[in-house]
């Protein structure tokens, strides 16, 4: 289950989730009620199943407190229940924290904190619009820590304003040295509807940029960070059980506002994406009634949805997925992929869906057949 927060303190000028700057009192209590219905009208997307995952995401979830997490923690394990190996996740970033606020996560329930960092350059994090200081981000991962958390994510940008290969591996050496478990280095880009995407500033080219992933990934690979996902680099059992079922396009409900949820329901072949109002204060309107939109994704497209999804994921994910996750035959997109594997761009292999090293290079060009196949068999 994902729960979006949709407030921030400040709105980054390069963000285009959907964040809001917070009120100045946040309507906590009627958000919470609002979550409490969602809950309650997407029961029966569970299809008895329970939860192993919960992900309350931002926006910035830690300007919540404790106690409402907890109500919606508790709701959930009430109404659908947990895997006993549940993960339940946060976000936090590093000024809206501090020891008691850890400790009230952790006594609610969260067991995963994840600190949007995004690098410890000063500078960088002022040219970035962020209210913490390099100090701060240390400090909050210190706190997470003794708060108890024993699985802490980072997120971490490169490919920021004149950035060099020294400067983005000094940043990742901070975050080594911080013994997290995993984290999440993703690549600065330019969107729309943004500050950035009006004034955007000077950022490595291609090239600059492809020599600080290749680096970047060796030196987290040495340090014993398998790279899973694109973006995404955990110590031995640290992934991300939210994430991961996303890319192995698995189902998940989403509440709060904005939030979208896929679910194939395989009695009946179908794949519905749900969505729920994003403007904060349209959402809250219609706290009552849980309301969603939902749509069914049509056959030609549900390949490349998932194509997009797994082979984010270095090892891919089993070829039996696609039936179960799609409600479609592997027949549907054996002749893509035979194709494909005669490229050298997917491996060879009955039983698994991955990219070879030059496929995970070009994974555009593999969905693009994708695109054009819709269905071609
Ligand atoms: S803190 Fe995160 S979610 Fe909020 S505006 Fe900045 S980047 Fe977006």
């Amino acid at each position: 289950m994902y729960i979006h927060i949709p407030w921030c303190s400040k709105k980054c000028p390069y963000c285009d989730f959907n964040s809001h700057e917070s009120p100045r009192k946040i309507p906590e209590k009627e958000y919470v009620d609002a979550l409490i219905a969602d809950i309650k009208n997407d029961l029966h997307l569970a299809q008895g199943r329970k939860l192993s995952s919960l992900f309350f995401g931002g926006g910035t979830p830690s300007l919540f407190t404790g106690s409402s997490i907890s109500t919606v923690i508790k709701c959930a394990e009430k109404l659908i229940g947990f895997t006993d190996d549940v993960e339940i996740t946060l976000e936090a970033n590093p000024e809206s924290v501090n020891l008691q606020k850890f400790q009230d996560f952790c006594k609610a329930g969260v067991n995963r904190i994840s600190i949007g960092i995004q690098t410890f350059n000063d500078q960088q994090l002022n040219l970035l619009g962020r209210l913490h200081s390099s100090y701060s981000a240390t400090k909050a991962i210190e706190i997470a820590r003794s708060a108890g958390f024993n699985r802490i994510n980072i997120d971490l940008m490169h490919g920021l304003k004149e950035q060099n290969v020294s400067n983005a591996l000094k940043d990742l050496q901070f975050a080594i040295s911080s013994e997290v478990e995993h984290i999440s280095w993703y690549q600065l880009t330019i969107e729309k509807n943004t500050k950035f995407f009006n004034d955007p500033p000077k950022l490595p080219d291609c090239r600059l940029i492809s020599e600080i992933q290749d680096h970047g990934c060796q030196l987290l690979a040495r340090y014993g960070y398998e790279q899973y996902e694109i973006s995404s680099f955990a110590k031995q059992r640290k992934r991300c059980t939210h994430n991961q079922n996303y890319w192995e396009f698995g189902d998940y409900i989403g509440i709060g506002a904005g939030a979208h949820g896929k679910i194939t329901l395989n009695h009946e072949q179908t794949l519905l994406r749900t969505f729920r109002t994003r403007q904060p204060n349209d959402y809250l309107k219609h706290k009552n009634r849980g309301e969603k939109k939902s749509i069914v994704v049509e056959v030609p497209q549900r390949p490349l949805e998932f194509m997009m999804n797994v082979l984010r994921l270095k090892n891919g994910v089993p070829l039996k997925y696609f039936p179960e996750r799609t409600g479609l035959q592997e027949s549907y997109i054996s002749k893509i992929v035979t194709n494909l594997k005669k490229e050298g761009l997917l491996v060879d292999t009955e039983t698994q869906l991955l990219t070879t090293s030059l496929g995970f290079r070009f994974l555009d060009t593999i969905l693009d057949r994708f695109v054009r196949s819709h269905g071609e068999s």
